[in-house]
């Protein structure tokens, strides 16, 4: 349910595409960062600039890429969008970079993950708009210098800590977008079930929302799967038990930890006494790439008091032990 939206079908990928927002209107949360960045295009656009670029970090299905293509909608440019791992080589950069008109935007996902040596050429990319391409290799090696129209770059990021300082200082916007609060979520359920035509109960809404692990991705991909239920189970009306019924058989809990927040919990408490322990550690034993648990995962669990990070490694909370139900150590007489 976290996922990106690789798992979707076509037909699911259009609705994703159709529940997008498309300008800043539309875009709710993220108050204080959407006012500042509004401001910067305004400038931009009355001085006939470039947008600065853009660093946006947090985790995944926070609106990342949906606030990027919102930029360049709002700047009137084009977008071009890549990721980190795919830019191999420099060419692949050399590629994209030449093909942008002025002022357009380049997003790159995954910023973190840029090949290194991609990463040296997109420096004087970013400073001066122009690379310097190698050209033959041996004795016949020649340097060209390339001139690139004016662009504005987003990186997005979910590990900003990730990042090379040289990388991070040429960015001038640097944003971090934070998990949003069930109310809000709550306006993003009803703005999509409009968009879908699919009635709901405004407590129906609030309860998915507040199961959403405040990521208006999850809210929507839980929003889909109600949406079933109503149709199958109900009358076509997403209503409070609808939406309980379709929750719970999606294993989203109470808090809306899902299935796999749940396990993280288990293991740290049943297997390694409540913690500290590695997050690699941790990774083993449930299954799933250390990396994902610390982008995804962590980042909710401790934000809701569920887990602590110490520098030994990650304990379980009394919150964490009273969700599942069991009496911490120093608690048992
Ligand atoms: P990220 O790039 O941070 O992983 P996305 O921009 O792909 O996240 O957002 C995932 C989905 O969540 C989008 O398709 C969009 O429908 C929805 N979404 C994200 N942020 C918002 C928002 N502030 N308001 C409404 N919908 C949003």
């Amino acid at each position: 349910l976290s996922g990106d939206g690789e798992g979707l079908n076509a037909g699911e990928k259009e609705i994703e595409k159709a529940l997008r927002p498309l300008s800043f209107g539309d875009f709710t949360g993220q108050h204080k960062v959407v006012e500042n960045i509004k401001i910067f295009v305004r400038a931009a656009q009355q001085r006939g600039e470039s947008l600065d670029h853009v660093l946006l970090h947090g985790p995944p299905g926070l609106g990342k890429t949906t606030l990027s293509h919102i930029i360049a909608n709002e700047l009137d440019t084009n977008i071009k969008i890549t990721s980190g791992p795919v830019l191999d080589k420099p060419s692949d950069l050399a590629g994209l970079l030449t093909n942008l008109e002025d002022n357009d935007v380049l997003f790159i996902d995954e910023i973190h993950r840029l090949n290194p040596i991609v990463e040296e050429y997109l420096y004087s990319a970013m400073e001066d708009f122009r690379i310097d391409i190698m050209l033959d290799s041996g004795p016949s090696a020649r340097t060209v210098q390339i001139s690139l129209s004016p662009f504005t770059l987003i990186g997005a990021t979910t590990r900003a800590g990730l990042l090379t300082s040289p990388l991070r200082a040429r960015f001038g916007i640097n944003a971090r977008l934070e998990y949003y609060d069930a109310e809000l979520l709550k306006t993003i359920v009803e703005r999509s079930c409009s968009i879908l035509n699919c009635p709901i109960h405004e407590d129906a809404a609030y309860e998915i929302a507040r199961r959403s692990r405040g990521t208006p991705r999850i809210a929507n991909n839980l929003l889909r799967r109600t949406r079933d239920f109503a149709q199958i189970k109900g009358d076509g009306t997403i209503t409070k038990d609808i939406a309980k019924m379709a929750l719970d058989a999606l294993d989203v809990d109470e808090h809306g930890l899902d299935d796999m927040d749940n396990r993280i919990l288990t293991t740290i408490i049943e297997k390694f006494k409540g913690g500290p322990v590695g997050i690699s550690t941790i990774a083993t034993a449930c299954g799933d790439e250390a990396e994902t648990i610390e982008e995804v995962y962590e980042p909710f669990l401790i934000q809701e008091g569920f887990i602590k990070r110490t520098s030994r490694g990650r304990e379980a909370t009394e919150l964490a032990y009273k969700h599942l139900k069991i009496v911490p150590p120093n608690k048992t007489r």
